[in-house]
C-alpha cells in the first residue's frame, strides 16, 4: 500500500491524509493512557472495539440529523472522515456525579444530578486539560458565544442519544467527553461531533449492578478493559463476543 502522510499522532489514534481533500483516516490504536498518560498500557483489540463502537454512535448522530465528522468505516482499525479545524476544548457532559466532578465536589459518586451538567475543559496535556469557565473560552477567543451556544445544543442532543441507547441496553451514561470541530464552507462555518465516541471517552454503568463498562476499569485497575468494552459492543448488537480474539493467522508450509 502507498505510504500515506501522517498528519497527527495522540494517545489513542493516528491521524493520516485522506484519499480526498477535506478527509482523513482515523486508524485506532490499542494504547491506553490516563491521569494525563502517566499510566499506560497496550490493550490488544482496543482500538478495533473503538472502531466499531464509534462508527455504530457517529451513524447514530447522522440518522438523527446530529452533524459529526464520520464518513464510513474502513477496516477493523481505521474509518473515514471529514478534515475539522478542532476546537481547542473538552466538552464534558454529566448526568451522574463521579471522577473529577465528584472529586472537586466533594460529592459521592454515583449521584443522579438535577439535570444534565456542560463543562469545559482546555485541551491542554501539559496543563493537565484544566476546567475552564465560559468567559476564559470567549475572552481568549477558542470560542465565541455563538459557537458555545451550538456547542451546548450539540453536546445536549448526543447527551440525549447517547443516553437512551445505553439506556436500552442496561447501561446508565454516566457522563462522556465529545470534542467539535469546524468545517469551512466558504465564510461560514458548521459545528459538527469529531473525534471518538467510546468507552474511552464515556463512564458506562450497568444499571443493575453497577459494573463499569468504561476507562475506569483501566484507570482504577477493576479487571480486563477488553472484556468490559466487548459486553458494551455485545449488548449492542456491534460485533461479535469473540471477534477481537480470533487466532493469529498461522504460516502453513
Ligand atoms: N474524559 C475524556 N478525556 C479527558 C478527560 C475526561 O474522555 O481527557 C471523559 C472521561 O472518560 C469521563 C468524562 O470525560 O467520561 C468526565 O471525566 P472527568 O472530568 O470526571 O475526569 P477524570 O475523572 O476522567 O479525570
Amino acid at each position: 500500500m502507498a505510504r500515506r502522510k501522517k498528519i497527527y499522532e495522540g494517545k489513542a489514534k493516528i491521524l493520516y491524509e485522506g484519499p480526498e481533500p477535506g478527509t482523513l483516516v482515523q486508524y485506532f490504536k490499542d494504547d491506553a493512557t490516563a491521569f494525563n498518560a502517566e499510566k499506560r498500557a497496550v490493550i490488544e483489540g482496543k482500538g478495533v472495539l473503538n472502531n466499531r463502537l464509534s462508527e455504530f454512535f457517529m451513524t447514530g448522530l447522522t440518522q438523527l440529523g446530529i452533524p459529526n465528522h464520520f464518513i464510513r468505516r474502513l477496516n477493523m482499525r481505521e474509518q473515514l472522515i471529514r478534515q475539522v479545524e478542532i476546537i481547542p476544548l473538552e466538552v464534558i457532559v454529566r448526568n451522574v456525579s463521579a471522577g473529577s466532578m465528584a472529586k472537586r465536589l466533594g460529592m459521592e459518586e454515583g449521584v443522579q444530578l438535577p439535570r444534565p451538567i456542560i463543562e469545559f475543559s482546555l485541551k491542554d496535556d501539559k496543563l493537565g486539560d484544566p476546567l475552564v469557565p465560559e468567559e476564559y473560552i470567549t475572552a481568549f477567543g477558542w470560542a465565541s458565544q455563538q459557537d458555545l451556544d451550538d456547542i451546548v445544543q450539540l453536546a445536549i442532543r448526543v447527551n440525549d442519544f447517547m443516553s437512551g441507547v445505553m439506556y436500552g441496553v442496561g447501561i446508565k451514561l454516566v457522563d462522556f467527553k465529545i470534542e467539535v470541530g469546524r468545517i469551512w464552507d466558504g465564510d461560514y462555518q458548521r459545528l459538527v461531533v469529531a473525534d471518538e465516541i467510546s468507552p474511552d471517552s464515556c463512564r458506562l454503568w450497568d444499571i443493575e449492578t453497577g459494573a463499569k463498562f468504561d476507562k475506569d476499569v483501566f484507570r482504577r485497575d477493576l479487571g480486563s478493559l477488553t472484556d468490559a468494552y466487548t459486553e458494551v459492543a455485545r449488548r449492542l448488537g456491534v460485533m461479535p463476543s469473540n471477534a477481537t480474539h480470533m487466532p493469529k493467522p498461522t504460516l502453513i508450509n
